[in-house]
């Protein structure tokens, strides 16, 4: 069965209505643009009306972005899991104006559901990914370095103790 693209946020919410899906690039534009080449990210969206008596969404992501490592510039695939609540306003003007922690977006009658998703795993994207040691998945180059170190020290105490 194919997924709908889109949902009405507020029936979505009153209704306590359940998505479940795959995302892959191509549905995925604005993560292809920040330097992601490869993902594929199930996520499960739920309406729901929150503890506030408001309405709102719950998303749960789960998959993996591939990205380059801003070190040592090898492919690096990041897992992804998150899970955001999002309550429904009703303007840009109300989520401006509030002043607290809670996660809004404007409800709609035809939310792109790839771009809620999309929104979710840019946010939790580090600036500059990392692999959390380089080398070990991707190095080469990594092997090389260690044993030209010491052979470099022996040549630099025979210059100074040869005088
Ligand atoms: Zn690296």
């Amino acid at each position: 069965m194919l997924q709908p693209a889109a949902i009405d946020g507020l029936a979505f919410a009153r209704d306590a209505a359940v998505l479940e899906g795959r995302l892959g690039m191509e549905s995925l534009p604005r993560l292809a643009q920040s330097g992601c080449s490869g993902s594929i990210l199930d996520f499960v969206l739920s309406g729901e009306t929150n503890e506030r008596g408001k309405q709102g969404l719950k998303l749960a992501v789960d998959g993996s972005v591939r990205l380059q490592c801003q070190r040592c510039l090898g492919i690096l695939d990041l897992p992804v899991h998150l899970a955001a609540q999002l309550e429904l306003a009703s303007s840009e003007a109300e989520i401006m104006a509030a002043d607290d922690d809670i996660e809004r977006v404007v409800a709609g009658r035809e939310m792109s559901v790839a771009a809620l998703v999309e929104d979710e795993v840019l946010l939790a994207l580090p600036m500059a990914p990392k692999h959390e040691q380089c080398g070990t998945a991707a190095g080469l180059r990594a092997k090389v370095a260690p044993s030209a170190f010491p052979a470099l020290a022996a040549l630099r105490k025979r210059s100074f103790s040869g005088g």
